[in-house]
């Protein structure tokens, strides 16, 4: 028989998270539309709970291994149409919309290892030296977690996943993997697919995984998600004009991207720790400092993409993708 595990994002305010559950199927079967209960997940009122989940996104599942299945789902009201939490489906619209442009992106997803309610390497009721050895570190002293975030990245590739690589981070505990280069659905399904690999195995290690944007308060980097964007016309010979009318646009909705970057953003982006205020909207050639940081090879070459560096790493991919989407290819 086959494991097929249902996995949805909730409808959690201010922002969701997923969830799972598990349908046994005969071998070769159709994967069905499948039903839960809406009003244990905030997705309806008890008197009509029910709510739908349609497969969108099917993959081979690592962690049982065998003929077993990952199956991400689109949320449904029972008459079939799109759910209030359902932000896939805009993004459906709006990629579809600017499928001409070839939109690319890659997510750098920013996490932090937490164990009894401290970072991984954080000493009992005290504080690990300064930030500064720990980043892209190697060594018992420097590195923590490292076996979690390797098995995580065997279990991505096994999956079929679009993962481009991981890295230590500069706050002990914190690690960060990259999703794509890819379009736009792609990149946010399979990063929903990474989250998920992500507290499963954490599960198995006794340690929580958190998208927290400042989950530690202080001299410490918080956790982002870095978004990387291109068309075809700025991966095109000459490409950097198209990227700096890309940045002013970006300029211009300034606020508006902000307010959808993810819960916490201001604690985030304060204007020390490789960010930007969220005040400011500023960018710069290789400069992390910046909202928007365009990369060396893209200075070199002339053509290539920016990096978005405010999305938090509890941004909606969805969200993300799309709102990029609309304010540059709109
Ligand atoms: P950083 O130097 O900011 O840490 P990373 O090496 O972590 O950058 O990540 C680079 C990201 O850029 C990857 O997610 C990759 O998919 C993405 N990327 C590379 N080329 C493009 C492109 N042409 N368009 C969009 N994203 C790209
Ligand atoms: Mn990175
Ligand atoms: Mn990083
Ligand atoms: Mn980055």
């Amino acid at each position: 028989m086959v494991k097929a595990e249902y996995i949805w994002v909730d409808g959690t305010k201010p922002t969701q998270t997923l969830r799972s559950k598990t349908r046994v199927l005969a071998p070769g079967a159709e994967l069905p539309t499948w039903g839960f209960d809406g009003s244990s997940t905030q997705q309806a009122e008890g008197h009509a709970s029910d709510c739908l989940l349609e497969p969108v996104f099917v993959c081979a599942d690592p962690l049982r291994g065998g003929p077993h299945k990952l199956v991400l789902c689109e949320v449904m009201n029972v008459d079939g149409s799109p759910h209030a939490s359902n932000q896939r489906v805009h993004l459906r619209e709006v990629a579809a919309r600017h499928q001409d442009q070839v939109p690319w992106f890659g997510i750098e997803q920013e996490y932090t290892m937490f164990r009894e309610s401290r970072p991984l390497g954080w000493p009992e009721g005290g504080y690990p030296a300064p930030q500064g050895p720990f980043y892209c570190g190697v060594g018992a002293d420097e590195v923590f977690g490292r076996s979690i975030a390797e098995a995580h990245l065997d279990a991505c590739i096994a999956a079929g996943l679009s993962i481009y690589g991981i890295n230590a981070e500069v706050m002990p505990g914190q690690w960060e993997f990259q999703v794509g280069t890819a379009g736009p659905l792609e990149v946010a399904d399979h990063l929903v697919m990474a989250r998920y690999l992500l507290y499963r195995i954490g599960e198995a290690h006794q340690t929580s995984m958190t998208l927290h944007p400042k989950p530690v308060r202080g001299d410490w980097n918080g956790a982002g998600a870095h978004t990387n964007f291109s068309t075809a016309a700025m991966r095109a010979p000459g490409g950097i004009r198209a990227i700096h009318v890309a940045i002013e646009r970006l300029q211009e909705r300034h606020a508006h991207h902000i307010a959808h970057y993810g819960e916490g953003i201001e604690q985030r982006l304060t204007g020390t720790h490789e960010t930007c205020s969220f005040r400011e909207f500023r960018y710069g050639d290789s400069d992390r400092g910046a909202s928007v940081r365009i990369p060396p090879s893209t200075v070199a070459e002339g053509c290539g993409y920016f990096e978005d560096r405010r999305p938090c790493a509890n941004v909606d991919p969805y969200v993300v993708t799309r709102l990029l989407i609309e304010t540059v290819c709109g």
